[in-house]
């Protein structure tokens, strides 16, 4: 069978990389040592669509020992690594992806990764989806609803896929019960804001060594994933300012410290844009026309909808390959700018993405809500999104920090009776904002 995966003598190096990111992996490990000798995803045929790295690897293996039959996928075509799929094939694991995919090659791996062959020669789909963007979501609603609507629930990790999943749901259309993964507090505060943090300035400087110290840097979006862009340029020296749709998000930003530019301003200051907001056409023609020269523009946004690339790849630009992931586009007046990775995510295509311990919590999430939902389907019956409850959450946040457990203080009865609070949690009631 075709894995894709040219180069398996890559497997040493992959499993070498892959168990040592395991050791800033607790929530993977502790997960490991609650369920040893279990299998509570026995022949539970999972079809994972989220970029293979070291950190993915392990969780896939975690599933897999748990007794899931798995088949997977990347949502994004350049961010695979090559050793940590060989690994992965290795193990027996049918992994459908690697580092730098054609549209088509793209799409194959998505035909391939929900196709389970039964004993009998027929092909079944998959009990249960974890996405990333909602991109294998999308394309079974579109392409196979039959086999879509035969799917008992999926897992949904990132801020725009929310939104085509709510999109879905709002027009009648969503085929199975959906788990928000992204909008657990720890995930969105501890992904989007700690793991952009980090990532953001290894994706960049891996891809094109700038000086960012002194540097005038526009981000675009002061969500979770703006404010930890923010507070990485800003700790570098940079000069900071935000461009926001949101009365109050600007008003966070500003009272951070940050500038706050209209369009117009930004386009004509910057001398790097990123954009964070989830929305397409972020910077279009008329941005990139008031550009000045040698700016560079990178996208930590899902997908590669931010930046209107089809305008520079259009005629009125010289396109230079400087390496694949970094292209300088020339005008007629003799005016470049440098675009990174492709307008797809900089820290995950550049780089290597989120550090170990972050992507520890974000697929704990993923965990605890696919096992939540195959223990409980009465509980996730329905077809809609379904949000993490504050006990999932404090159950995970206490997996992937286990030192903090001996650390954290005890209620007494009094204080629990005054503040109407279980000693054992939850802690804070569902609407609390963290
Ligand atoms: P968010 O909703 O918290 O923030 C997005 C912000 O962008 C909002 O404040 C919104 O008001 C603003 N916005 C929307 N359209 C805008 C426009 N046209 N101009 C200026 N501002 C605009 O979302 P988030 O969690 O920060 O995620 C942002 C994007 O990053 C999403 O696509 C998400 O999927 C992706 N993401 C990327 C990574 C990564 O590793 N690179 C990690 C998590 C999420």
């Amino acid at each position: 069978m075709n894995y894709w995966i040219n180069d398996i003598s890559l497997a040493n190096k992959g499993k070498t990389e892959v168990q040592n990111t395991l050791r800033d992996m607790p929530g993977i490990s502790e997960i490991r040592k609650l369920f040893e000798g279990q299998k509570p995803f026995k022949d539970v045929k999972i079809t994972g669509c989220v970029w293979v790295t070291y950190e993915t690897a392990n969780f896939i293996m975690l599933l897999k020992d748990l007794g899931a039959n798995i088949r997977w996928c990347s949502d994004n075509k350049y961010a695979s690594l090559d050793d940590a799929c060989a690994y992965l094939v290795s193990e027996n694991v049918s992994v459908f992806a690697k580092k730098g995919m054609t549209d088509d090659e793209y799409y194959e791996c998505f035909e391939q990764a929900w196709q389970f062959p039964n004993p009998d020669g027929s092909i079944s789909g998959p009990d249960y989806i974890i996405d990333d963007g909602c991109d294998i979501t999308r394309f079974l609603h579109e392409k196979h609803p039959d086999v879509m609507s035969k799917v008992r629930g999926l897992t949904e990790q990132t801020t725009c896929g929310i939104t085509s999943l709510m999109k879905l749901y709002a027009d009648g259309k969503l085929l199975c019960p959906a788990f928000n993964v992204n909008d657990a507090v720890t995930k969105s505060k501890f992904d989007n804001i700690y793991g952009s943090r980090e990532s953001l300035i290894e994706g960049i400087q891996r891809v094109l060594n700038v000086q960012i110290a002194g540097k005038k840097v526009i981000i675009y979006g002061y969500g979770e994933v703006g404010k930890g862009c923010c507070q990485t340029m800003k700790g570098l020296g940079a000069h900071v300012a935000v461009c926001e749709i949101d009365p109050i998000m600007a008003m966070q930003a500003h009272m951070e410290g940050y500038e706050v530019y209209d369009r117009d301003t930004a386009s004509r200051t910057g001398d790097i844009f990123i954009t964070a907001t989830g929305c397409i056409k972020v910077i279009d023609r008329e941005d990139i026309l008031k550009m000045k020269n040698d700016a560079v523009l990178a996208n930590m946004g899902h997908g590669n909808m931010e930046i209107n690339t089809e305008y520079l790849n259009s005629d009125e630009y010289r396109k230079e390959e400087i390496n694949p992931l970094l292209h300088r586009y020339v005008d007629s007046t003799g005016k470049g700018l440098f675009l990174l990775c492709n307008g797809y995510l900089v820290n995950a295509t550049g780089g290597a993405g989120h550090p170990p311990r972050v992507m520890s919590i974000t697929f704990s999430n993923h965990f605890v809500a696919l096992l939540s939902m195959i223990r409980n389907p009465e509980v996730y019956s329905d077809k809609r999104v379904y949000k993490p409850t504050r006990i999932q959450e404090e159950f995970v946040a206490q997996l992937n920090f286990p030192d903090l457990k001996g650390k954290l203080i005890r209620l007494t009865e009094e204080q629990a009776n005054y503040l109407s609070i279980n000693p054992n949690g939850p802690y804070k009631r569902e609407d609390y904002r963290y």
